[in-house]
């Protein structure tokens, strides 16, 4: 399923230019347009889930795609070893777009707590 007017299923069916570092599997990777560090990927499904709330055990083989995308994103990017995978669910934690995506964030140290 997509939803017509979600950025981001438009990103995952090609109808909106972006960098895609990744795709197959029902799974799209592709460059923050606003990177918070030298390695900003986002990491989603091609089929429209508004956020991380709505995966349901029948996801099971969707969420398995997206740690092994993330995965290789990462060894891609030569951040294996050191990076940080965050989604950001509902306004009050700052998502910003409502269609899934696993930020993965790599090349700088990272502190915690993220504020
Ligand atoms: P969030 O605030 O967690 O929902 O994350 C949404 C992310 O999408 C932000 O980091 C934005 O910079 C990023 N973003 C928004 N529009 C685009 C786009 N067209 N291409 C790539 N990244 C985008």
């Amino acid at each position: 399923m997509s939803n017509g007017e979600c950025l981001f299923c438009k990103i995952a069916k090609g109808e909106l230019q972006a960098d895609v570092v990744l795709d197959r599997d029902g799974v799209v990777a592709f460059r923050d347009i606003n990177p918070q560090a030298p390695t900003h990927v986002l990491v989603i499904p091609a089929e429209h889930l508004a956020s991380l709330e709505m995966v349901a055990e029948h996801h099971a083989s969707l969420l398995a795609s997206l740690v092994s995308a993330i995965n290789e994103v990462a060894r891609n990017e030569g951040v294996a070893g050191g990076f940080r995978v965050v989604s950001n669910v509902g306004q009050s934690a700052g998502q910003s777009v409502d269609h899934l995506h696993l930020h993965v964030l790599g090349g700088r140290p990272m502190r915690w707590p993220p504020g």
